[in-house]
């Protein structure tokens, strides 16, 4: 079966029939964790999103797979160890989404405590201890002209020194879509646009939800022996369905802008950890031909689909940029697009949202709901594994689930690598090389086997079909994949998270609206006044995330 809306509603047709072990709300990074951990040790698990998979947080953090180095000069030694581990297990399980990076960190004069010279120094020492850095990956100090010279762009900043040290980059999105789509792979019922509307409680335990399938209006009853809220910011929602209060620990929402450049117009080598006078962490990270910036981190309480940057938010980011590379400067007319992010965090008294601990916390209700808040993309895998633990000794205590297996996810690999001989790296090259002789550029065929993986045999055979090209990073191929084998049920499904040219290309996606909406409505039967309102929402989010320029 594959992974597309025709088994989407298949299975919303029979959902009603089955009683499940375990029901998932929410198909964010947690979220899909938790059912693929679940489906791999043998449960039968269900997971709704009321919109698409990553269509949350998940789309919109920072895209690093990191080691904390932040949680560390804030003494938070477990999570540092946590992220550190399975930074590594990710780069073993999903090495098509991970790439190493080379981060220089500077260091001035007028910063003090854990972020100057000598505190750093033997920070960054720890860190490499700590989060198990490999052996060519651990850090090294450098000198301002030594700086200078790996990092051109910092020339002029006031620096005492710094180091270079490794993070490694992702795509949230996708990372997100290939756990989801490997916990299908493996059994689990996954779907995205079913929104839960309510929690199905009997004898005062929590047994299913009452959901609705967004793009039909169809409501019906989801059976299940447990039930994990994993909604990110909106995980208080959820447990306000519950038949009894919340109590104990709330949510804080924090919001996150990152903004995104030319690389030609901030043209970094390595990405850079700038750490501005006002005592927070501001990272630059180069991607392909754009450079991105990020992020802020202020108290939140708007609308949680749809937070936009500010004037405020990108003008700080401006004078952050501004800061770090002296010799150069930056304006907001230079902003290519942006982006905005909700932290679920753990509500803590009296602590600004810098000063959050980003740990996750499981709290059970007095019905028998599971609800998770707070972690990292980093560490979903590990904080699936403790979830999954804990429902799986609330399935014993039924008697149920007695015939489990172990938690599998450190050796499973995603879909997109499963299976494939040797090294992620000399499958690429060698795909890379037999595409090149196929007629794509470098740069296309680059692109297709570190998005798809093992995949990317079925994309180019698609393409050798329907060879047209949408946009410099968008065949019609791609589009027809999504559809097909990654459950792409919109136009922003496909140009926000699955191919997010809506962030990164020079004109945010635009000239890809139309024709994507008019293909997908052809694959999808869609009616002319459903591919206008797909080209309008598509256009519309666009423009809200510019909506800060007009302020
Ligand atoms: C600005 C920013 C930068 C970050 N940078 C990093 C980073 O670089 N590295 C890192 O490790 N972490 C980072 N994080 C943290 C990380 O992004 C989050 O911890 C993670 O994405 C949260 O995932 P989630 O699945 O819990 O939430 P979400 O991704 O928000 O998923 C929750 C899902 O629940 C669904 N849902 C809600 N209500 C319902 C309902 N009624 N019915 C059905 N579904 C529902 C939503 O639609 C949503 O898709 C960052 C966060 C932010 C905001």
């Amino acid at each position: 079966m594959s992974f597309s809306y025709q088994t989407r509603n298949r299975l919303i047709q029979d959902m009603d029939k089955t009683k499940y072990d375990l029901l998932v709300i929410g198909g964010g990074i947690t979220g899909c964790g938790i059912a693929l951990d679940a489906v791999l040790r043998g449960l039968n698990v269900v997971l709704v999103d009321q919109g698409d998979f990553a269509g949350g947080t998940s789309s919109r953090s920072t895209k690093l797979v990191h080691g904390g180095l932040r949680y560390l000069a804030k003494g938070e030694i477990r999570l540092v160890r946590e992220a550190g581990r399975e930074r590594n297990a990710l780069l073993n399980i999903a090495p098509h989404l991970v790439t190493p990076m080379p981060f220089i960190i500077p260091t001035s004069r007028k910063l003090a405590g854990a972020m100057s010279y000598y505190p750093m120094t033997l920070g960054l020492r720890l860190y490499d201890h700590l989060a198990d850095v490999r052996r060519y990956e651990r850090r090294v100090m450098l000198k301002p002209d030594q700086i200078e010279q790996a990092e051109p762009m910092l020339a002029g900043a006031d620096m005492v020194g710094g180091g270079r040290y490794y993070e490694y980059v992702t795509d949230d999105a996708r990372l997100t879509l290939e756990v989801a789509k490997t916990a299908h792979e493996n059994g689990g019922h996954v779907l995205n646009y079913v929104e839960v509307v309510d929690l199905v409680i009997t004898n005062g335990r929590c047994h299913g939800a009452k959901v609705r399938d967004v793009l039909s209006g169809k409501e019906w009853e989801i059976q299940a022996e447990t039930v994990v809220n994993a909604a990110g910011p909106w995980v208080d929602d959820i447990r306000r369905k519950d038949a009894v209060r919340p109590r104990g620990k709330r949510l804080f929402h924090s919001k996150g802008v990152h903004i995104v450049l030319d690389r030609r117009e901030l043209p970094v080598t390595h990405a850079v950890t700038l750490l501005p006078s006002d005592g927070r962490i501001v990272f630059v990270i180069p991607r392909g031909r754009f450079t991105y910036v990020g992020t802020t981190d202020t108290s939140y309480r708007g609308d949680l689909r749809n937070p936009v940057p500010t004037q405020e938010d990108v003008a700080y980011l401006i004078d952050v940029l501004n800061e770090g590379f002296p010799k150069h400067s930056f304006n907001k007319s230079q902003v290519l697009s942006s982006w905005a992010g909700i932290r679920p965090l753990i509500h803590e008294e009296g602590k600004k949202p810098g000063e959050i601990s980003r740990a996750d916390e499981m709290i059970t209700s007095e019905t028998g709901l599971i609800s998770i808040a707070g972690g990292k993309l980093t560490a979903y895998r590990k904080m699936a594994e403790r979830v999954v633990n804990h429902v799986i000794r609330v399935l014993q205590a039924k008697g149920r689930a007695t015939r489990v297996k172990p938690c599998q996810t450190l050796t499973t690999p995603l879909t997109g690598v499963k299976g494939i001989a040797g090294t992620f790296e000399s499958f690429k090259l060698r795909k890379r090389a037999e595409l090149e002789q196929k007629g794509f550029q470098r740069e296309t065929a680059e692109r297709l086997v570190t998005t798809y993986g093992r995949h990317v045999d079925l994309v180019v055979a698609i393409h050798e079909e329907d060879d047209e090209q949408f946009h410099r990073d968008l065949l019609a191929a791609d589009v027809r994949y999504a559809v097909w084998h990654e459950q792409a049920l919109t136009v922003c499904d496909v140009l926000e998270r699955r191919h997010p040219l809506f962030l990164f290309s020079h004109d945010q996606g635009r000239s890809a609206i139309e024709p994507v909406a008019k293909l997908m409505g052809d694959m999808l039967g869609w009616s002319p006044t459903r591919i206008h309102e797909e080209i309008w929402k598509a256009q519309e989010s666009v423009e809200r995330r510019n909506k800060w320029k007009g302020e």
